[in-house]
């Protein structure tokens, strides 16, 4: 078992910045990769929106370069899953598989998981036209035919957006009805680039082979019929699930599973615990406002380790 003041869960842009932070103040910041090193930013292709890139970064190499940039002040990084947790105890306990740690403070930048429909080709192709942030990759598919999953309010809002650049977006829902708030529905409903194809699931995304979307195979869930629909990009848009399994029951969550913070802080219901990044954030969910947050947290925390509150 060791000690240390601060640990740091997560090694996305939230996780990584508050490393940054804490290392240039000297808080020697122990930060735990989680499941997913990097996080959500290693699963896309090209950034061209977090600021000072004007000729573009990928994924990988963002993360790989701010990774380089918290270590450089002195933040040291385990692999290791965080399994249980025990956040009220004086100090705090983290178990992670075969190993525990004990802190003063904790940030926790665990993020969110897309969900996916969890089918081979799906897998083959993200990054390859396939993708689960319209806001990330909009920008690639102009002029195409792309087809967005899901029927809630993330769903509308990313065909909706998708129709700055693409020629047409089918949503494709496995019900007839959407779950989507009505102002959402209305928006997407009155778009003229935006069509519907309801009862429908996706049992395979074409085309593996090529490397790239030319199709999905689309199976109407009443009539059982399958038809391919040609288009150059999928959208997956059926949620997100927030990381947060080892917190549950130690500290407050939403009705979603996200961690509560204070408003215009990232402190939660434990002194000496903070959230940063998508976390306890299911609006924004962008690498610049994950990284953001992330600074606040370890602003947060030396605050705390120092004796404030
Ligand atoms: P939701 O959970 O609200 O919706 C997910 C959608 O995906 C549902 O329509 C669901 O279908 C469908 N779905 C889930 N799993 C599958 C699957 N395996 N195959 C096919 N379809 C599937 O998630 P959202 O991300 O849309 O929203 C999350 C939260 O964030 C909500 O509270 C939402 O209101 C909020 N939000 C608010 C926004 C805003 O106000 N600007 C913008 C975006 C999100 P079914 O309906 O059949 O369950």
């Amino acid at each position: 078992m060791s000690h240390h003041r601060l640990v740091i869960l997560g090694t996305g842009p939230a996780g990584l910045t508050a490393a940054l932070y804490a290392a240039r103040a000297d808080l020697e910041p122990l930060v735990v990769d989680g499941m997913q090193p990097g996080g959500q930013l290693m699963i896309t292709t090209e950034v061209e929106n977090f600021p000072g890139f004007p000729e573009g970064i990928t994924g990988p190499e963002l993360m790989a370069r701010l990774r380089e940039q918290a270590e450089k002040f002195g933040a040291k990084t385990i692999n290791g899953n965080v399994t249980a947790t025990d956040l009220r105890s004086s100090p705090k306990r983290i178990v992670l598989e075969g190993e525990e740690l004990t802190c003063d403070a904790l940030i926790i930048a665990t993020g969110a998981t897309a969900r996916w429909l969890g089918i081979p080709s799906e897998k083959a192709l993200m990054g390859h036209g396939v993708s689960a942030c319209a806001t990330c990759d909009g920008f690639f598919f102009r002029g195409k035919e792309i087809a967005v999953i899901g029927g809630g309010d993330t769903a509308m809002e990313e065909a909706t957006f998708l129709t700055k650049f693409a020629a047409k977006v089918t949503v494709i829902h496995r019900r007839d009805a959407l779950r989507a708030s009505k102002a959402m529905q209305e928006r997407a409903r009155q778009n003229p680039k935006i069509d519907f194809r309801w009862n429908s699931v996706v049992t395979e995304v074409l085309d593996v082979a090529q490397k790239k979307v030319t199709g999905v195979r689309c199976k109407d869930v009443v009539t059982g019929r399958e038809e391919v629909l040609p288009v150059g990009g999928l959208f997956l848009a059926i949620g997100h699930v927030p990381n947060t399994l080892p917190f549950k029951g130690q500290i407050d969550l939403d009705e979603n599973g996200y961690v509560l913070t204070e408003p215009r802080s990232t402190r939660t219901n434990i002194a000496g615990v903070f959230a940063a990044g998508d976390v306890q954030d299911h609006v924004y969910r962008q690498a610049i406002s994950a990284a953001g947050s992330g600074c606040m947290a370890a602003l947060d925390a030396e605050r705390h380790l120092a004796g404030g509150h």
